[in-house]
């Protein structure tokens, strides 16, 4: 008898074996033009990112139609206003907990001390970072149509809020546009479902070509920093959001993280959050029970504002920086980067890599020198994958303590160990 193998091990089997194939591809075929040419830069790479790009996709009409769908199912502004309250003050606790973790961490064990600087080999050009001030100025989209193009996150929740308000506040014909987008939702999510059906394939190619090109040789003389940085996303994942989720969730911990597998698995590959939010908003609504009129506004919010795991790298990076160059900071520093690093989450969209960008940032603020990015450069890609995957969760935590409290949870959903198993795809087909 054989045993089906859900669509969810799949992509895990892909993902393993995209780890461990790029990774002999980049100990003994780094010089091999065909494999490089064909396989690396031809095939995992066009593949992968036709997945990224069909996953990119989905996110702004699936957060459109059901952010529509949540304000109109919530009702009442007064609701909408306290949910964004909430989640607001709930994300910046939660990563402000985190960066504090890190930076104890960090302190404690102190990576970098006895580092030599000639291991430096990249040069890392700070990129501007954008201005605070613009970032809240720019919640406000002054072209709507552009915000939707661009997919800029903040702009787009902004906008769809307003506009789903006044579908509330114009009664009939609201409610009969309401309608409509709750038939539109339902579609985009079936569009989920079949870019999802290619996820082994397309998991298992960005596996290999990242791994390919990363190997694992270039953590060794990172090996402090870098198991400090996992130290300290594993003692925020395992011990802040498992209390977190158990105290004020009231769930058990241990199910939200199985149940949160698929969105870990997705993160991880991507390491982009907001390339995550379809499968985010799947995991949480239909495997973990929270209420579309929840899930909606805080996913697509958390993955924009919300990155604890980007703030522990920035406060571990901090630290390892300041070693290295035997600068020491002093206790107003580490309060300025607390800030900062909140700050530089609020600020930032979540796609690969603009940790590093804010961490500029976070350097000029409290005089260290920006080139240092240059020594953690090499090994950050996986340590992205890695908080990426931290981050996302800690949309979800919020997202279900916050659910919890409006009353918008189904723990029957959540009890139910079949539910939301991501079905596969079944094209409809004349039968002769
Ligand atoms: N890749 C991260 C995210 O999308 C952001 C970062 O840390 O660079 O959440």
């Amino acid at each position: 008898m054989t045993k089906k193998i859900s669509l969810t091990n799949k992509i895990l089997i892909a993902m393993g074996l995209g780890l461990v194939i790029g990774s002999l591809i980049n100990i003994f075929a780094q010089e091999q033009a065909i494999i490089q040419d064909y396989f690396v830069a031809g095939i995992f790479y066009v593949i992968g990112t036709a997945f990224i790009n069909a996953l990119k996709m989905l996110v702004v009409p699936l957060v459109t139609f059901s952010l529509i769908c949540g304000v109109c199912g919530i009702g009442d502004v007064g609701v909408l206003g306290r949910i964004g309250v909430k989640s607001f003050l709930l994300y910046i606790m939660t990563t402000g907990i985190a960066i504090t973790l890190a930076l104890v961490v960090a302190i404690t064990i102190a990576p970098g001390k006895d580092f030599t600087r000639q291991q430096q080999t990249t040069e890392f050009v700070a990129k501007p970072s954008p201005p605070l001030t613009d970032v809240f100025i720019n919640i406000i989209p002054s072209n709507p149509i552009e915000a939707f193009a661009e997919g800029n996150m903040l702009q787009i929740i902004f906008f769809v809020i307003l506009f789903a308000i006044a579908m509330l506040m114009t009664g009939d014909i609201g409610r009969q546009l309401a309608d409509t987008a709750e038939k539109l939702n339902e579609v985009m999510m079936q569009v989920v479902t079949l870019v999802m059906d290619f996820a082994p394939i397309g998991v298992f190619c960005l596996m290999a070509k990242t791994f390919s090109e990363q190997g694992f040789a270039l953590i060794v003389p990172m090996i402090g920093y870098f198991s400090v940085v996992i130290l300290c996303l594993l003692l925020h994942a395992i011990g802040t959001f498992s209390l977190l989720v158990s105290v004020f969730a009231k769930l058990n911990p241990l199910t939200f993280f199985k149940k949160m597998r698929p969105a870990h698995i997705f993160a991880f590959s991507t390491a982009s959050s907001n390339a995550t939010i379809p499968i985010t908003l799947q995991a949480l609504e239909k495997r973990i029970g929270v209420n579309n009129t929840t899930a909606a506004f805080t996913v697509p919010f958390g993955a924009t504002i919300n990155m604890d795991g980007t703030a522990i790298m920035q406060g571990v990076a901090t630290v390892f920086i300041a070693n290295v160059y035997q600068i020491d900071l002093g206790v107003t520093q580490y309060i300025t980067i607390v800030g900062m690093s909140i700050l530089a989450s609020i600020g930032t969209a979540g796609v690969p890599g603009v940790g590093l960008i804010m961490l500029a940032m976070v350097f000029n603020q409290v005089g260290l020198p920006v080139e240092g990015i240059g020594l953690i450069l090499g090994v950050d890609r996986l340590l992205d994958m890695m908080r990426t995957v931290v981050n996302i969760t800690g949309d979800a935590t919020v997202t279900c303590i916050v659910a919890r409290g409006e009353g918008t949870l189904d723990d029957a959903i959540f009890n139910n160990p079949e539910a939301g198993t991501i079905p596969e795809l079944h094209l409809p087909h004349k039968t002769a």
